[in-house]
């Protein structure tokens, strides 16, 4: 009987799960990192660029009471990424090399560069 139950609760949660998750590719406000353990509802995502724009988004989140989520290549896997209802803003374009010197082995990029951009 214990067993059948707890069958019955985890096909339950199963289902729940599966519907919950099961489109985060069609809803762009439903955001999850590479596990797709945790989906969450935002706002918006934003893609970052400048400075300035970064700036107005900060403002616009601390004008409305919103929280801020910073994403990048979006592979961690914990869930702990994205705040609900929070403004997500992708630094995937905010990957300009700003300085290179090559005889001190030095190169400074922007907050969204991969190892791919450098
Ligand atoms: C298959 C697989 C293999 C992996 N192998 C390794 C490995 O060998 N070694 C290893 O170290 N890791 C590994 N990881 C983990 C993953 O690569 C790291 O978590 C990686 O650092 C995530 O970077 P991301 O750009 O995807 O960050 P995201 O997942 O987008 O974000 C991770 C965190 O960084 C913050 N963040 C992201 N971009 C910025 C930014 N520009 N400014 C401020 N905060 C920011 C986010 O808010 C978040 O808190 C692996 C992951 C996967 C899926």
């Amino acid at each position: 009987m214990k067993k059948a139950f707890a069958l019955l609760l985890l096909t339950v949660l199963c289902l729940v799960n599966y519907f919950q998750n099961s489109t985060p590719d069609q809803d762009p406000y439903l955001i999850t990192d590479y596990s797709r353990l945790h989906p969450i509802k935002v706002t918006r995502v934003v893609k970052g660029r400048e400075e300035e724009q970064l700036r107005d988004i900060l403002q616009e989140a601390q004008k409305k009471h919103l929280t801020i989520s910073i994403a990048g290549q979006r592979h961690s896997q914990g869930g702990h990424t994205y705040y609900k209802d929070s403004i997500v803003v992708d630094m995937t374009s905010y990957n300009e090399v700003m300085e290179f010197d090559p005889e001190q082995k030095m190169i400074r990029v922007q907050a969204g560069a991969t190892w791919k951009d450098v």
